[in-house]
């Protein structure tokens, strides 16, 4: 090695020498990464393969200490810093061109106290890390739905899946914190200590310190869950929804419904010549006794003439990895977000339009239901705001190849201009695309301020901004 030339976060970039550098990995319990090593591509590559940004240098993690080490180096140099914790950011801001690279993802260790039902999460850990440590001793809290997604950002961004309606969202059940800051410091936050801290961490995302620890209360469940999928042909759709959308209504908390237009999956319980073609599917989910569960889904089952179905109790850890196969790493994908309080007609109508002209076999319009105890605390109680939101929905463009990428968008952001007028205005901030910096405000709404102002607090000079930015108050 000789030096290194990297990007700066104030502009322009830095050449470090040899002995800055092997002073840094001289520290370290993990690696530090140059480009073409053993590592630096598996480090520097994210869930959404429209991302391809090569880093100058890199600290793979094994610890708090190189953590620390590493937010010291980054500041000593005024380094343009990202931080990887799962990689699953559709906009990659985990990864930076040019720049100086932290990632946390061989920090993967879930340690479960089972009589105080608390889980410590270190920042690399994967949902599926998590609910297997958790379920080994019928425990849970609400995260997502995709096994492989980290922990750490969609927690950071406030978090919703399956068990929200009964718990709330992730950021409900989080209880404490522990911070790296951006000037090195080692600092709690939780309801006591730190609190501003702790608020804006609860959805502001990584703008504040790197999170080395997260501490998650945990809740019963399963291990058997009642759950699965109810398929409807797409000319079913439109009267499918009207009844969704008044059985959302006056469903209860333990029951969770989401519902995912596209084209069929090749599915074994669906006839193979539904495969490939235009359907409306209900994803199921019940948080408590299988056999009220049942009773409680019984309508969506008649929604329509039902193409399929297959539901049935299965482990929570097998209904969590149920969607791995959709959602594999390595494809193009290009998402547009909104929050919806309700369907009205006009969203209907426009969804089913769009769905009869996917840009690929693999894109989809999803409406994840929230609402319940996620609906339960003020606006302001924590930085994520979206507390009127029944249904959050993401229109997933997702392709093979660069040269369906402007169909693709198009497509994506199509929909998402018809159906503004529908929406509430908000969106959730895990869901928004690296060209959608101009929405931060609409992710915030009116915690912005005080969130600007807490970034000043904690990171004046601006070291975590490769996220969806919120710029130190003035
Ligand atoms: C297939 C798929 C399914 C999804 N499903 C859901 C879902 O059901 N519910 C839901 O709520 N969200 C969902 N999401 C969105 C998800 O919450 C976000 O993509 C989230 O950012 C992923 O976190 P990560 O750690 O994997 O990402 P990363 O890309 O590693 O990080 C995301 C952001 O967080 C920052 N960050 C990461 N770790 C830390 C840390 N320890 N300290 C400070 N900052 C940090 C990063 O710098 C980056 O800005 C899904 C995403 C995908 C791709």
């Amino acid at each position: 090695m000789t030096t290194v030339s990297i990007r700066r976060s104030g502009g322009g970039s830095v050449t470090l020498d040899r002995s800055a550098v092997e002073g840094l990995k001289a520290e370290l319990r993990g690696s530090l990464l140059l480009p073409g090593e053993d590592g630096y591509d598996a480090s520097r590559t994210v869930w959404n393969a429209m991302i391809n940004r090569r880093p100058a240098l890199v600290v793979h993690c094994a610890g708090v200490n190189d953590i620390k080490r590493a937010v010291d180096f980054a500041r000593a140099h005024g380094l343009l810093t990202s931080v990887k914790g799962g990689g699953h950011n559709i906009a990659g801001s985990a990864v930076c061109d040019g720049g100086f690279l932290i990632d946390l993802s061989g920090m993967r260790s879930v340690r479960v106290d089972p009589e105080a039902r608390v889980a410590h999460v270190e920042p690399g850990a994967t949902l599926g890390d998590f609910d297997s440590e958790a379920q080994a001793f019928g425990l849970a809290t609400p995260l997502g739905i995709n096994s492989t997604t980290g922990v750490a950002g969609l927690t950071l961004g406030g978090g919703f899946g399956w068990f929200s309606r009964k718990h709330g969202m992730t950021i409900d059940n989080l209880l404490a914190v522990d911070v790296i800051t951006a000037d090195g410091r080692f600092v709690r936050a939780n309801g006591r200590e730190n609190v501003d801290l702790f608020w804006a961490l609860r959805g502001g995302g990584g703008n504040f310190g790197i999170v080395t620890r997260f501490e998650f209360r945990l809740h019963p469940l399963g291990p058997g869950v009642l759950s699965g999928l109810v398929v409807y042909p797409l000319n079913e759709a439109a009267s499918a929804l009207k009844q969704y959308r008044q059985f959302a209504k006056e469903q209860s908390e333990e029951t969770t419904v989401w519902t995912v237009l596209r084209k069929a999956p090749p599915l074994p319980f669906l006839p193979p010549e539904v495969h490939g073609t235009e359907i409306i599917a209900f994803a199921l989910f019940h948080a408590g006794d299988p056999e009220v569960g049942r009773k409680a889904i019984e309508p969506v089952r008649h929604f329509g003439k039902a193409l399929g179905e297959h539901i049935g109790v299965q482990p929570y850890r097998s209904w969590q990895q149920a969607f791995d196969p959709l959602l594999t790493p390595g494809a193009r994908n290009y998402w547009k977000s909104h929050n919806f309080a309700d369907l009205s007609d006009g969203a209907i109508e426009t969804t089913i339009k769009y769905v009869g002209n996917l840009p690929s076999p693999h894109c989809e319009i999803f409406f994840g239901q929230i609402g319940g105890a996620s609906m339960r605390h003020a606006a302001d109680s924590a930085a994520y705001p979206h507390r009127n939101t029944m249904y959050v929905c993401n229109v997933h463009g997702r392709w093979d190849t660069p040269a369906e990428d402007r169909s693709g968008m198009e497509w994506a952001r199509g929909f998402f201009r018809d159906t503004a007028p529908h929406a509430t205005g908000g969106v959730y901030v895990n869901f928004l695309t690296e060209d959608e910096s101009d929405r931060v405000n609409a992710a915030y709404g009116p915690n912005y301020q005080r969130l600007a102002e807490i970034k000043k607090k904690y990171d004046p000079l601006n070291m975590f901004q490769i996220n969806q930015n919120i710029r130190p108050a003035a």
